[in-house]
């Protein structure tokens, strides 16, 4: 049997279904597909369920009285979107195009696309192959590099499940080959998606304990160890849906109930720039590399844990781990509401924007796939230097105003006809770009003006 290339999306799932595969709640009887063009974009299907999700858990939290850290959550979000940008150009089809190939040519055996037996075995293999390479990336410095924005976040949030590493499939996708031998690629395409979506809700820290399920399933509170930077919460729970795997392999440490987990990356990053949250570790694994004099200890460094220095452990010393200071202070610098009202409403724009884009995908015109990455590229760039107060910032977002506004005035027609958007609503988009650059020119002139009198 020649299997055919990967494709996004050819089905539609009902809300419904679209809700119970976020938690990887299905039956394998309604998730057999001969081929990969009839597999569903579960992922696509997830994206309301997702808003929905992350709207309720922002509401229980502020009725609790917690800050909302807006510039947090639209970055998480903005990484993911930067994530799928990518995928929408085509930049990420290497994983799926080399299963198949293997697949097709290097199979050992074919294990039937509808069997129950197929189904499992393809579930927990993917489990334990995420585990495997889940693992990996914190214990081996060179694939840190590709997962580290997951863990930037300073909040424990459903959209902390949405900061993902734009590069991290370059890494991941070898780990998932050996399945090919066996099991066919439709099969492999429904549970790489079901495993990534299960692990959206367990970013919480609004669910305690489940009991029972706490001995099988990956949960809130195992997960809260994993993003923990206490020395306690370091390189444990790898899984993905199923903690069994920690288990087996000695990796599990339940959560403690009398140390509060502290989120985020070692030394924090302190920035919300999209792309330094994508590339920044790869700069400084480049620059320490440098530093390092022998070949011996080059080697060690790329492939020992980030932690590693010379004369110390694989995974370097846990004593050297830098203390926790308390009060914990967060990465947050003070921007005004106003400012947070007005990056929220231009990234309602970007979201729909993508929404479009990911909806439409495989109907839309090669320089809509291209205008409209570059517009929520550039609109997540901009959104970032606002909230670290750049001194620029001021003027990337007007010159994104500008271009923004320009582009869509003189491919109105094009625009609204290819991304399905009523010319109402695109007129009221640039009308609100338009406004949105009248007020940074005279805010740009009020600043200088005021400037010119301190002197
Ligand atoms: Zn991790
Ligand atoms: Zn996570």
């Amino acid at each position: 049997m020649e299997v055919d290339g990967p494709h996004t999306n050819s089905s539609e799932l009902t809300f419904l279904e679209g809700f119970r595969a976020t938690f990887y709640v299905v039956t394998p009887s309604e998730t057999y597909f001969e081929k990969m063009s009839e597999v569903p974009n579960y992922i696509t299907a997830a994206i309301p369920h997702f808003f929905i999700l992350i709207s309720l858990e922002m509401m229980i939290l502020y009725q609790k009285g917690n800050e909302l850290r807006i510039n947090d959550k639209i970055t998480s979000i903005g990484a993911g979107m930067y994530s799928q940008v990518l995928e929408l150009a085509g930049l990420k089809s290497i994983e799926f195009t080399l299963y198949v190939y293997i697949y097709n040519h290097y199979r050992v055996y074919e294990m039937e696309w509808n069997s129950i037996w197929t189904w499992i075995f393809m579930a927990l293999a993917y489990d334990c192959l995420y585990y495997w390479f889940h693992r990996l990336a914190h214990e081996v410095n060179i694939l840190w590099n590709t997962h580290q924005t997951h863990h930037s976040s300073e909040d424990y949030v459903l959209t902390t499940a949405l900061r993902q590493s734009a590069f991290q499939t370059y890494a991941s996708f070898s780990f998932y080959l050996p399945a090919a031998l066996l099991i066919p690629p439709s099969s492999f395409m429904v549970h790489r998606q079901l495993n990534l979506l299960y692990q959206f809700w367990i970013h919480t820290e609004l669910v305690d304990s489940l009991g029972p399920l706490e001995y099988i399933l990956n949960t809130p509170s195992h997960h809260r160890v994993h993003h923990g930077r206490n020395p306690y919460c370091i390189d444990k729970n790898y899984a993905a849906v199923l903690i069994i795997w920690d288990r087996m392999f000695g990796t599990f440490q339940p959560e403690k109930k009398d140390e509060k987990v502290v989120y985020g990356l070692v030394h924090p990053i302190d920035t919300f720039d999209s792309n330094a949250i994508q590339v920044s570790h790869y700069m400084s694994f480049w620059k320490r590399l440098q530093q390092h004099e022998t070949i011996g200890n080059k080697l060690r460094f790329i492939f020992c844990g980030p932690g590693w220095s010379p004369g110390t452990p694989r995974l370097g010393n846990p004593e050297d781990l830098p203390k926790i200071v308390y009060p914990v202070k967060v990465y947050n610098p003070d921007v005004s509401d106003w400012l947070s009202a007005y990056t929220m409403l231009h990234f309602l724009v970007a979201v729909s924007i993508f929404s479009q884009a990911t909806f439409l995908h495989s109907s839309l015109p090669t320089s809509a796939i291209i205008s409209s990455s570059i517009f929520i590229l550039s609109s997540l760039t901009c959104f970032g230097y606002l909230f670290d107060k750049r001194p620029f910032a001021l003027f990337t977002e007007l010159s994104r105003c500008v271009l923004s506004s320009s582009f869509m005035i003189m491919y109105f027609f094009d625009v609204s006809k290819n991304m399905r958007i009523p010319e109402i609503i695109l007129a009221a988009v640039i009308g609100l770009f338009l406004l949105s650059a009248v007020m940074w020119i005279v805010r740009m002139l009020s600043s200088a003006d005021s400037k010119r009198k301190s002197l």
